[in-house]
């Protein structure tokens, strides 16, 4: 689903990932973890492709298209879905008019007809109720004055609306209480763990993974991948650190 080969990407003219290769197949759930500063966020950026973030080498393929030559808003409606750990707030826009415009502009992308607003709202609802976010939130502005749990709560809801082929979690666990982190994971769970479905979870602690179980955990250091194992090599970093890898 996700080719991502000797990717080398800079910042501000300062490389950052050197040389990055993962490959990612439907039904799998993959986390990447690593030390702060290693080029996690600038992985999660480079793929959602944000102004700045400048490729300088290699090849990602999304579901057989070159990822690189899709405008963001393409990548979205290609089916990638990207959460980081600031959600943005956006006043004087509720939730449902954003998640309604958002979706039918990618359905209709991809030559599907527009949800009508009844249709758009029962959907809505199912995946609200199915994580435990009152409609009321919903009708409210985007994240503005959400607590963190709350807004992760809502991105959960804005994922399972969308319904993405491929989820990239950037530190989606980053200060949330458990009760919040139980919902994430549920929402990942119920959400993407499907055959046809994929997610990289970004994550600086295990603890997320307590609830989300991957089936590849790798570690992210010095812009490359380093070391690959199972759900085992997360509870090996949270009890060892990172002291000992090589970047
Ligand atoms: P992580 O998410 O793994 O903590 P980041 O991808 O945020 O790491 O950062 C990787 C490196 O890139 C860090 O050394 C950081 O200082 C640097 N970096 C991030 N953004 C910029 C920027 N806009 N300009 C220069 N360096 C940056
Ligand atoms: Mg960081
Ligand atoms: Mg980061």
């Amino acid at each position: 689903m996700l080719k991502i080969e000797n990717l080398h990407a800079e910042v501000d003219g300062k490389a950052i990932l050197k040389g990055l290769s993962l490959t990612i197949n439907p039904g799998e759930i993959h986390a990447i973890m690593g030390p702060n500063g290693a080029g996690k966020s600038t992985l999660s950026y480079t793929l959602a492709g944000r102004p700045g973030y400048d490729v300088t080498e290699g090849e990602v393929t999304f579901d057989g298209q070159d990822l690189l030559d899709l405008e963001p808003h393409e990548r979205a409606a290609a089916g990638l879905f990207l959460g980081f750990q600031y959600p943005v707030e956006i006043p004087g826009v509720s939730n449902v008019q954003f998640l309604r415009e958002a979706l039918n502009a990618q359905r209709k992308k991809r030559g599907e007809d527009a949800l009508s607003g009844g249709d758009f709202l029962k959907r809505a609802k199912r995946q609200a109720d199915e994580l435990g976010l009152s409609m009321d939130m919903l009708k409210r502005p985007v994240n503005v004055g959400f607590s963190g749990g709350e807004k992760k709560r809502n991105e959960m809801v804005q994922m399972g609306i969308i319904d993405p082929k491929l989820a990239i979690l950037d530190e989606t666990d980053s200060g949330l209480d458990i009760d919040a982190l139980r919902t994430v994971g549920h929402g990942i769970n119920t959400i993407m763990r499907k055959p046809d479905k994929a997610v990289l979870l970004i994550t600086h602690y295990q603890r997320l993974l307590d609830y989300v179980k991957p089936d590849f955990v790798h570690v992210l250091a010095g812009g490359r991948i380093v070391r690959t194992g199972g759900a085992e090599l997360a509870l090996e970093l949270e009890r060892e650190g990172y002291k000992d890898i090589a970047a």
